[in-house]
């Protein structure tokens, strides 16, 4: 009986072991994709950057302009809190509302308008 529950829980013992071996290599990849993430956020923030200072030393813009441009495209949405939430697409000729992850009007079929340029679609 003694034998028969070892092997019992020595099978448990390897299921558990193949589990964290899994987890372990799930957490791998999460972890590079984050590394990826970050390393194309700093680039994107660079670009950012790089384009602000062309602009504002265009003479055309000011820091003050751009962060009311910034504050109204947050408040968009009706809510002030940093991100940019997808709103519903009115089509331009039914008049009805579609959500804003379809490219064309539900009803009609004519393509949607996209508001935010940098939406991936
Ligand atoms: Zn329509």
């Amino acid at each position: 009986m003694d034998f028969l529950f070892d092997v019992y829980q020595q099978g448990k013992i390897n299921e558990a072991r193949q589990q964290a071996e899994r987890a372990s290599h799930k957490a791998d990849r999460f972890a590079d994709d984050i590394r990826s993430l970050e390393r194309r956020l700093d680039r994107l923030t660079i670009v950012n950057q790089a384009l602000w200072e062309l602009l504002r030393d265009s003479g055309h813009l000011t820091e003050e302009g751009l962060l009311a441009k910034v504050a109204e495209i947050d408040l968009r949405d009706g809510s002030k809190d940093g991100k940019i939430t997808r709103m519903v697409k009115v089509c331009p000729r039914c008049g009805r509302n579609s959500n804003s992850k379809r490219l064309e009007c539900l009803y009609c079929g004519d393509s949607l308008p996209d508001p935010n340029l940098f939406d991936a679609r």
